[in-house]
């Protein structure tokens, strides 16, 4: 009941402003983005690859309303990745991009995130990595998809994700399940009405196993974007059933998640990418992870209470 309540939260500017001001604020938010600047984020790359661990990096922030924002968050990946060259990580260390920080919202905006998002996904392809387009609420997913096609004529590695809540989704994984292609399946994590998609947990669970079965069986290579013990189990029987090896999928786990099944996923030989998110603007970002628990709201609200 409490998540979509705080989803909608997270548009509104007014508690925005409440929620930023909080001194207690920041150290919740820690717990889930480690780190504003790119001179804190390089030393937690070097410690999670470290431990065996592979990471998607994601520069924070997302309802921009001016086209120098976005241009600003372009430089912010192409720092980012200038800086991970000398750590020569590889694909061991990718990036994850949502397009509405590349300006996809704003006016001729499908355009202006393309030519944005094209330097990045080319100065990762340099240092021998990838860019995944995140998904974001269902509005965008068009313009995501097309400029993920047009990103893959020249750059094939270009990586999406798919919202296992969403009805469109068993369509969009029989089709993007081909040879070379790469996805993320995660749950979702938007407030979607309900001629879109599944509301209940337990038929998004169900959608999540169908379309996963879906990427297993085909040609791509799949990303498991879930917490989800249950999920993490099946995934592991749908990929032995479907013949595939331990580098032909992967496990992808956010950052301040979880920690302990990392680590578990990682030493039984799995590949498991964190997802590591770095920057200022964090609030929507770290409204969805109170949202997705409500335990993380009331420790939140405990240490407002308890200062
Ligand atoms: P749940 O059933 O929500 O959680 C399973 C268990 O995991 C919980 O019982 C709990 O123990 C733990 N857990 C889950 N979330 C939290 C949390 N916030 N705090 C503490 N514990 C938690 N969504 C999108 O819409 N678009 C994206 O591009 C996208 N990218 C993602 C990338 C990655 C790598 C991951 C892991 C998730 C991403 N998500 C994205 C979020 C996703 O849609 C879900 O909202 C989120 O993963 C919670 O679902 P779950 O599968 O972990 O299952």
């Amino acid at each position: 009941m409490l998540g979509p309540v705080i989803l909608a939260a997270s548009r509104s500017d007014r508690i925005r402003r409440l929620i930023s001001a909080a001194p207690v604020t920041k150290q919740v938010v820690d717990r889930f983005i480690p780190g504003e600047r790119v001179d804190d984020i390089v030393p937690v790359v070097r410690e999670l690859t470290g431990r065996g661990l592979d990471v998607t990096m994601d520069v924070v922030g997302e309802d921009i309303t001016r086209p120098e924002q976005a241009a600003a968050a372009r430089d912010a990946y192409l720092e980012l990745i200038d800086r991970l060259k000398e750590l020569e990580l590889g694909e061991r260390a990718e990036m994850s991009v949502k397009l509405s920080l590349f300006g996809q919202a704003l006016d001729g905006g499908h355009d202006l995130a393309l030519a944005n998002v094209r330097p990045v996904v080319e100065a990762a392809a340099e240092i021998g990595t990838t860019v995944t387009l995140d998904a974001e609420d269902h509005t965008t997913l068009d313009s995501m998809f097309a400029i993920h096609d047009e990103l893959r004529r020249d750059f094939p590695q270009t990586g999406c994700v798919i919202q296992a809540y969403l009805f469109r989704t068993e369509a969009d994984a029989r089709r993007l399940a081909e040879n070379g292609s790469r996805v993320r399946l995660v749950k979702g994590a938007y407030k979607e009405p309900a001629d879109v998609a599944f509301q209940q947990k337990a038929e998004i669970d169900k959608a999540y196993v169908r379309v996963l079965k879906i990427l297993m069986d085909g040609e791509g290579y799949p990303m498991i974007g879930s917490h989800d013990p249950r999920l993490i189990s099946i995934a592991q029987e749908l990929a032995h059933r479907a013949g595939r090896k331990l580098d032909e999928y992967e496990f992808q786990m956010l950052y301040g998640i979880r920690g302990d099944e990392h680590l578990r996923l990682a030493a039984e030989g799995h590949r498991m990418r964190v997802y590591t998110a770095y920057g200022t603007d964090w609030y929507g970002y770290f409204m969805r992870r109170l949202a997705e628990k409500p335990a993380n709201l009331r420790f939140f609200l405990r240490a407002m209470v308890s200062k």
